[in-house]
């Protein structure tokens, strides 16, 4: 079964800064930047490409969230940065939709 389906029902565990009802927000293992945290929908979705309009709930949550993930690691004022991989040429690794929030240190545009 897919990866970040099995860290959103706890079977593998993982550094969780907060849950919600519909989703997970927990550190990246291999951080790109003094914060990286992924938001993950419990849901699975395999990325924004395959996302549909019934999906829109649920998307709207993940920037919310990505919000409250850059307030409570304080990163409000310095700024952060939100991102989805998608495919191949963006080196998505992981096909379940998650979002990547960085932040922590000025990060350089545009990106490699
Ligand atoms: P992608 O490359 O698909 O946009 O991002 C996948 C992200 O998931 C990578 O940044 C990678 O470090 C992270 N990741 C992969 N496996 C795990 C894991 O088991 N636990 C956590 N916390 N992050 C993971
Ligand atoms: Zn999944």
């Amino acid at each position: 079964m897919c990866l970040f389906c099995k860290i959103a029902k706890k079977e593998i565990p993982s550094k969780v800064l907060f849950e919600e009802e519909d989703l997970l927000a927990f550190h990246d293992i291999n951080p790109m930047a003094p914060i990286h945290v992924l938001v993950i929908p419990k849901q699975h979705i395999v990325g924004l490409g395959e996302a549909v309009a019934e999906n829109a709930e649920v998307l709207g949550k993940l920037l919310v969230a990505s919000r409250r993930v850059a307030e409570e690691t304080g990163l409000v004022q310095s700024g952060f940065r939100v991102v989805v991989n998608n495919g191949p040429h963006a080196g998505q690794s992981v096909f379940h939709l998650h979002v990547h929030v960085l932040g922590g240190r000025p990060l350089a545009w545009p990106p490699g």
